[in-house]
Order: structure tokens, then C-alpha cells, then sequence
């Protein structure tokens, strides 16, 4: 039987920065020390700071916010209900019990009642159109109810898989938001990703260990998607080549302003619905005002 240092059952093992077996709670330990590390490093969050946490129903978005609740942060959560059969059922039940698990409060939109449809009902790219509605929708919320930062549940996977894809298509506007905070700016809300430096593997231990409610139903549309692809190459090499993926995120990190080509953007405001856009009308105004 493999041991814990503290001669507990090993958990899990975890390999980054080295190779460690870590019983349950010595992982959850390990993981919250991580988290706050970033946290810190990257002065992503203050204690006085309002912040929203949208929930999926997923285990990064809970995670994320049970963590935050755990040391102490002030937080709120969103969900919206975007109308995919089967997977929004389930995930509502599921964002609705981690709000009691971690006693926060619980915001909830549906799509259908904002636009009069759903993600069922859009044609074009659905995994597209349904960041942006997210995006859109969460930032808008937090905006006019006086938050002033969004924290996502992003890992490293995400964030790499993302990266990979922009690097192939050379989508350098788009590369240069490969970050941990994105400030504020306009009518954009901070935005923080609190386990950019976490490996999906560990959160799904994190949230196991501690029984946080969560579900493992993928929306039907997501299997499609060429980041998911990009993900299991990047664990592919990190098997053969311990330590690849973190050198591909820090790398990225030091050479960053090789991608920041529009600094002095001007953002305007979207002629439909007033928000902060890069153009005349706002990518969500342009899929579902129009
Ligand atoms: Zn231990
Ligand atoms: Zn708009």
C-alpha cells in the first residue's frame, strides 16, 4: 500500500512540483495551499472585494466556490439556465444544492426568458455561442448588481487547450488574454481564474475528498469540441513528459506581450443593449437581438 507521508493511505498522487502520495486530508492541504499561492502571486482577490461565482454545475465552478467561501472570501453565485434538455435539468439541481452546501447566495437567470429561446433553439457553432452568452450574461449581472470581480472555475487544461487552439489558428488578439486577472475596464468586470495554475485532475480529488456536490453530465453539444482533443494530447505528452504542460503555461506567461498588439483599443458601447463592445453591436446582441 502506498503511504502519506504521514503514514496514512495514499489518496492520490500528485506530481507537480514533484512526485508526492498525499492521504485525503494531506491533499486537500496541499491543494488549498496551491490555490491561496496563486491567489496571492497573482494578486488576484482582496477580502474586501465583492465577487461573483457563476456555477455550471460542474466540479471547477463549485469548487472554485467552495474554496472561496472556505477562506473567507464574499461571495455570491449565478447560474443561468441555458436550456439544453436533460443537461440544464440536472445541472440546476446540482447548483442549487452547493448553494446550500456552502450557505452562499444563489442568483439564476434563463436564457429563454431574456432572448425567448435557447441554445437548442440557435443554429451556427453552439460551444461558441454559448461561451459568449456566459460571458455576456454574467458579466452583464455582476455589472448591475454592484460586484466587482467574476471569478471563474478555468483550470489549466482549459486555459492550455484554449491557448493550443488560438496558437494553431495564430489568433494573436485572442492570445493575449490567456490570463490569470483580466482587469477591469468599461463595463467589463475584473475577471480572475483562481485554479489557472491547477491541473483539471486534482480539482475533480479536491472536490471527491470533500463530497462537494456536483455532476458529471456533459452537455451533448461539448463532445464536439477540437479543445477536448487538444486536451488529451496535452495529457498524452505530460505522461511522457512530466512537467511539459507547466512549462507551456509559465513559458507563455514570461512572453506575453508578444501577443498584446491592441493595448490601446478602444472599446465602444454595443448600439443594442449599451454594454462594452469591441464593435458597433455586441457579439450577444448579434446572436440573439438580431
Ligand atoms: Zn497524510
Ligand atoms: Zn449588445
Amino acid at each position: 500500500m502506498l503511504k502519506c507521508f504521514c503514514g496514512k493511505e495514499s489518496y492520490i498522487k500528485v506530481t507537480y512540483p514533484k512526485v508526492k502520495y498525499l492521504c485525503k486530508e494531506h491533499f486537500i492541504e496541499y491543494f488549498e495551499n496551491r490555490v491561496k499561492r496563486s491567489i496571492e502571486k497573482f494578486k488576484m482577490l482582496s477580502k474586501d472585494e465583492k465577487i461573483l461565482v457563476p456555477i455550471s454545475g460542474g466540479k471547477d465552478s463549485h469548487a472554485a466556490a467552495y474554496i472561496l467561501k472556505k477562506l473567507g472570501y464574499d461571495i455570491e453565485l449565478f447560474h443561468i439556465n441555458l436550456g439544453i434538455s436533460n443537461f440544464s435539468e440536472i445541472s440546476l439541481e446540482k447548483v442549487k444544492e452547493l448553494s446550500n452546501f456552502i450557505n452562499a447566495k444563489l442568483h439564476i437567470v434563463n436564457l429563454k426568458e431574456i432572448t425567448g429561446k435557447t441554445i437548442e433553439d440557435v443554429k451556427g457553432k453552439k460551444c461558441s455561442i454559448c461561451g459568449i452568452t456566459k460571458r455576456y450574461l454574467m458579466n452583464k449581472f455582476g455589472y448591475e448588481h454592484g460586484f466587482d470581480t467574476i471569478v471563474t472555475g478555468h483550470n489549466m487544461d482549459d486555459e492550455l487547450s484554449f491557448m493550443l487552439n488560438n496558437l494553431l489558428g495564430w489568433n494573436i488578439r485572442y492570445l493575449a488574454k490567456h490570463l490569470p486577472v483580466l482587469p477591469a475596464h468599461d463595463k467589463f468586470l475584473k475577471k480572475v481564474k483562481i485554479f489557472y495554475e491547477i491541473e483539471e485532475k486534482y480539482i475533480k480529488a479536491y472536490a471527491d475528498a470533500l463530497n462537494i456536490p456536483y455532476t458529471t453530465v456533459k452537455c451533448k453539444y461539448a463532445k464536439k469540441a477540437i479543445t477536448i482533443r487538444h486536451r488529451e494530447y496535452l495529457n498524452k505528452l505530460e505522461e511522457e513528459k512530466p512537467g511539459i504542460k507547466y512549462h507551456f503555461l509559465y513559458g507563455y506567461l514570461k512572453n506575453r506581450e508578444l501577443f498584446e498588439v491592441e493595448k490601446d483599443f478602444k472599446f465602444r458601447e454595443c448600439e443594442i443593449c449599451g454594454m462594452t463592445s469591441a464593435s458597433k453591436i455586441c457579439s450577444f446582441c448579434r446572436v440573439w437581438r438580431r
